[in-house]
């Protein structure tokens, strides 16, 4: 017998993986460096489906059938890198060597070429979901040639996580588009997550509710249109009570924030490629700015505003209000990202099916949510809307939130309680929607100190004022 899928790397996500290939039928080679492992997961688990254990890569990729399917689930960076390469040197023109890992997609672009190279298709494959994900269906974003897709896709939907029968896994495009859509989706998770968080803080200290409280509130929010997983969690975690002290668990966490480093990928990104993300670029500088523990204890005494104690009859109402701006926030960060995606898609030239990335986060990751499926709409048959803002789903929501919105970003900037998603959201509409911006002037300070001609509104070409001279105006081209 041999094997459809073989996994090296068994650490917690390769195990998993390896796991839910043979629960759902598959033969599964199972490789690992230090060769322990290899053989505790086949005593522990064994009995699940059919493992072929491989002491060595050359015994790993002779029990796969052909063409050979590998994945790789080892540490991102050099050990990956050492990992295609000593595969590399065993396999045949035909096979494919699938990186799960979370590498970076230029680091997938850069592997794939190589290994075209030689015959072998390389997939940079996304996997979200965590170790729970793994084993039990994450979702899954794979990138690499349609050719490889139509070898690997039926055994990857098959242990993908499932909405409505739907497999949570679609080809996303060439080389990288699938690492780079799997980066898209973290960064938007930062978003989301930093919104939530600022959400609670404001329903605390404005609105005046206790932790177990606001539990509550979020609770019900998740019976609506807010209804996430991310949503769900954070219930949990705000509901929970400390054991040893009795405290909020919330209370007795340090509150330094940190990161694994796909956010600060996604706004990096964003930058060379010139996509606004102030959502995700928030969620990212709110991390490093919570850990910057000097520059806070140092701050700690400036003056904030003198704090109004709030109508009793207030909270419910601003309740109500945080909930609008979340969402409205909310529908910023996702529009951000699928700009990203879209932007990405046309300077790689990637084929990407934006509705197809919503349908496939709607489960088995971080940020799957009912709201995927109205992005999902937005982008499916017809016209795809230039920004999701605009399509008539999400622009009659932010017509109904923007009043509450505004209410709680003034609000928060009154009373002096940091909001940067909220408010970075609001500006990033406030600044699409505006007939005319100040980067006019911007244009006009640029020409003066440095020459570097403006358009103007009623001519075309380029012009230059001498600002140093008569003012007069030259046409310069
Ligand atoms: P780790 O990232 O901790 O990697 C451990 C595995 O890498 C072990 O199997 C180890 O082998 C192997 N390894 C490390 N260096 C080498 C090397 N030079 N040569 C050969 N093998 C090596 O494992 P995880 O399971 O946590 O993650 C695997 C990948 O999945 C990573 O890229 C991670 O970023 C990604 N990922 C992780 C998620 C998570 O929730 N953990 C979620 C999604 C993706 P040995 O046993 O011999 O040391």
């Amino acid at each position: 017998r041999q094997a459809q899928i073989g996994v090296t790397g068994l650490a917690v996500m390769g195990s998993n993986l390896a796991r839910n290939f043979a629960r759902h039928g598959h033969t599964v080679a199972l490789h690992n460096r230090t060769a322990a492992k290899t053989r505790a997961l086949v005593k522990e688990f064994g009995h699940e489906g059919d493992f072929i254990p491989a002491e060595s890569a050359e015994e790993f990729v002779a029990a796969l059938e052909r063409p050979r399917r590998v994945v790789i689930m080892v540490k991102a960076g050099a050990p990956t890198d050492a990992v295609i390469d000593e595969f590399a040197a065993l396999l045949e023109p035909g096979d494919m060597i699938v990186d799960g890992g979370n590498a970076h997609f230029e680091d997938t672009r850069r592997r794939e070429a190589a290994l075209k190279e030689r015959g072998l298709h390389f997939v940079g494959c996304g996997i979200s979901g965590g170790e729970e994900g793994a084993l039990n269906g994450p979702s899954i974003m794979p990138g690499g040639s349609a050719e490889s897709y139509r070898a690997l896709g039926p055994l990857l939907e098959s242990i993908s996580a499932k909405v409505d029968g739907e497999p949570c896994c679609a080809h996303i495009g060439a080389d990288g588009a699938g690492h780079f859509v799997k980066m898209v989706h973290n960064g938007i998770e930062y978003a989301d997550m930093q919104l939530i968080a600022e959400a609670y803080d404001l329903l605390r200290k404005v609105g005046g509710y206790e932790p177990a409280q606001i539990a509550d509130i979020f609770r019900t929010w998740n019976t609506g249109r807010l209804d996430s997983y991310l949503i769900e969690i954070t219930a949990e975690v705000l509901a929970h009570t400390d054991a040893d002290t009795g405290d909020p668990f919330v209370d007795i966490v340090a509150d330094r924030a940190e990161q694994k480093g796909t956010g600060r990928w996604t706004v990096q990104t964003a930058l060379d490629l010139g996509v606004p993300v102030s959502g995700i670029a928030e969620a990212v500088f709110a991390r490093s700015l919570s850990g910057h523990a000097e520059l806070r204890a140092a701050a700690a005494e400036l003056p904030g505003p003198e704090r109004p104690e709030l109508h009793p009859d207030d909270a419910a109402r601003f309740t109500e209000q945080v909930e609008q701006a979340l969402y409205a926030s909310k529908i910023v960060a996702y529009a951000q990202g699928w700009h990203l995606i879209q932007t990405g898609a046309e300077h790689y030239g990637w084929d990407i099916d934006r509705a197809s990335v919503a349908a496939i986060w709607r489960g088995g990751c971080i940020i799957r949510a009912r709201f995927l499926d109205e992005i999902r709409a937005a982008y499916q048959g017809g016209q795809a809307p230039v920004t999701l803002l605009t399509d008539p789903t999400f622009s009659g929501a932010l017509k109904s939130a923007q009043n509450a919105w505004r209410q709680v970003v003034a609000r928060a900037t009154e009373l002096g309680v940091p909001a940067p998603g909220f408010s970075a959201a609001l500006a990033y509409y406030d600044a699409l929607r505006a007939g005319r911006l100040p980067a006019a002037l911007v244009q006009g300070q640029r020409d003066y100190f440095g020459a570097h001609t403006y358009q103007r509104t009623d001519k075309d070409g380029s012009f230059h004022t001498l600002w140093g001279g008569d003012r007069s105006e030259r046409k310069e081209d």
